[in-house]
């Protein structure tokens, strides 16, 4: 029988329960069980799809095409496994679903209420991957805190599955503050939140408290107290270097086999040392890589922005670790080379430049500059889908001598649309279907042998995971190629182009994809992996140059 652990938050947002989710869910994969995780998000919206990076992060893909929560993202890169879209539940979903019924009459004239029918769905979707019978343990992370009212159904559903029998723990999160005027660790609000959490029938089996230092015995004797669990239950989650770290906070705290017994499981075989090596490896990198990306979501302060890229840093790390490098990250306005161009002089200060996926118009004249200014300088550069994009824009104006060449999301009257619409978009954009509508999720590339894609791959046909609406026009290819440019990848029929290289530089790689979804801690993306090898030797490259200008 499945076991669930659910996941849920009090105090404040923001405390990492998709780390702390994806934490636990790692312990028990790494004591030998089959784990999966799901996300309950309370917004209305059907999927994450049509949410600003920057007012809810970055917008995770998964393989089937699911445009989700971030969170998704951190429990795929933990546990190294792909999850599919309806791993996502939302409010608007479960609304979406109880209304189509009740039109259809499936309720048979019974009053439609929150409690049993929307509840029911709730459940029904809650146990669904339980229904494919490989799981041990499904995770299921309630977004939002408790006392919110629209995440309230979704306790109840969770307080109705213990009721009706299922195996379910209960984990919450909360945040133990100091209070400066006191030097003192508060675990009031803790108290505050699980009384809440009893309320609505919900008796915590654990407590993971953040808090900025580890928790000490007073406190954990207090929370246990009020709490009514026992104090070996209280997890202290104190701020640490490394997110991948948290795991094995957790393992030192025995939190696994705690799991285990509240549920009557033995603990199965143990391989957690390759993880610990891992963390060990990380924490001694003595040497640094600087990683510029340049992108355009800067004027809302660097915390949100790490958000809005996350897969994008987190695949640098990966690739960077797996290179023994510490990776440095430096945000880029591409909006700041418009203003003054003498900037672009910056982009030599960095050892690699990422252009990441991106949308509207804001920004893109400076990220051009800046692609054009990494080509003819030599820095290793890698484009992921508009980074591609605009690589091609660049190419087209500046060495095919397209004149006003553009992509047609920036100016939809170019004489040369080098980037268009896929021609299934066209009607999907004239009637404003926004949702779920983009080219999404895994396709497969077929890939030139002999080139640098080739050999980072190791393969003639790759798949990654993809969020586009316009593409390189199929009819500017050979004009590009001519020129220069290599296309080092299509899909299988040969009209989309999804690699493109240059043979000359010394790393000039940009794909149609998103390879930063695929990447894991322990296996890094190839196309990262060699652009931070390109971007580690950077040095020599330019000394190289120079030598060459002064000969
Ligand atoms: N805006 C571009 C498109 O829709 C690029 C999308 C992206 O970078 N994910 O094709």
């Amino acid at each position: 029988m499945v076991n669930y652990i659910i996941v849920t938050g009090g105090v404040v947002s923001g405390l990492g329960k998709g780390i702390t989710t994806a934490s636990v869910g790692k312990i028990l994969q790494l004591h030998g069980y089959n784990v999966t995780a799901m996300k309950i998000d309370p917004y209305i919206n059907c999927d994450a799809g049509t949410l600003r990076p920057t007012e809810h992060g970055e917008v995770w893909v998964t393989e089937d095409g699911g445009e989700i929560d971030q969170d998704l993202g951190h429990y795929e890169r933990f546990l190294d496994i792909n999850i599919p879209k309806h791993h996502n539940i939302t409010s608007g979903q479960v609304y979406g679903a109880v209304i189509e019924k009740e039109r259809k009459g499936e309720y048979l004239g019974k009053t439609v209420q929150p409690i049993p029918h929307v509840t029911d769905e709730i459940k029904k979707r809650v146990r669904r991957p339980a229904k494919e019978g490989k799981f041990d343990f499904v995770l299921v992370e309630i977004g939002g805190t408790v006392g919110d009212y629209e995440n309230v159904l979704f306790f109840e559903a969770v307080r109705q599955m213990k009721l009706e029998g299922d195996k379910v723990i209960f984990i919450h999160v909360t945040y133990v503050p100091v209070l400066d005027a006191l030097g003192e660790a508060k675990t009031k609000p803790t108290q505050h939140s699980v009384k809440l959490l009893r309320e609505i029938g919900i008796q915590p089996d654990f407590i993971v408290a953040r808090s900025d230092d580890p928790l000490d015995i007073v406190r954990r004797e207090k929370i246990a107290l009020f709490c009514n669990i026992h104090e070996d239950d209280v997890i202290s989650d104190s701020n640490i270097d490394h997110v991948y770290a948290v795991p094995l906070l957790f393992e030192e705290q025995d939190l696994c086999r705690k799991i285990l017994k509240k549920l009557h499981l033995r603990k199965d075989v143990e391989d957690i040392k390759p993880w610990k090596e891992f963390i060990t490896n990380i924490r001694n990198l003595d040497t640094a890589v600087t990683i510029g990306i340049v992108g355009k979501y800067f004027d809302i302060g660097t915390s949100k922005l790490s958000d809005s890229y996350i897969s994008v840093i987190e695949a640098v790390k990966h690739a960077s670790w797996a290179n023994n490098l510490e990776p440095k990250i430096q945000w880029i306005d591409s909006k700041d080379f418009e203003d003054n161009p003498t900037k672009l002089k910056t982009l030599e200060s960095v050892d690699g430049i990422i252009i990441p996926g991106g949308f509207g118009l804001s920004g893109i004249q400076g990220k051009i500059d800046a692609i054009k200014y990494v080509r003819e300088h030599n820095i290793p550069f890698l484009g992921l889908c508009l980074g591609m994009q605009l690589a091609v824009v660049d190419y087209a104006q500046h060495v095919c001598k397209l004149e006003g060449a553009h992509s047609k999301e920036v100016n939809k009257h170019t004489r040369y649309p080098v980037i268009d619409y896929i021609p299934e978009q066209v009607n999907i954009l004239q009637e404003s279907r926004y949702g779920a509508t983009m080219r999404l999720g895994s396709y497969p590339a077929v890939i030139k042998k002999g080139t640098i894609v080739n050999k980072l791959y190791n393969a003639t046909e790759v798949t990654e995971r993809h969020r586009h609406r316009y593409e390189v026009n199929p009819e500017y290819v050979e004009t590009l190629e001519k020129c220069g440019l290599m296309f080092s990848g299509h899909s299988p029929d040969g009209v989309l182009m999804e690699f493109l290289e240059l043979p000359d530089h010394p790393f000039f790689v940009a794909t149609q994809a998103h390879p930063e979804f695929k990447s894991r801690p322990l296996k890094p993306s190839p196309l990262f992996n060699g652009f931070i090898k390109a971007a580690a030797k950077k040095k020599e490259y330019i000394d190289k140059t120079a030598i060459k200008q002064l000969a």
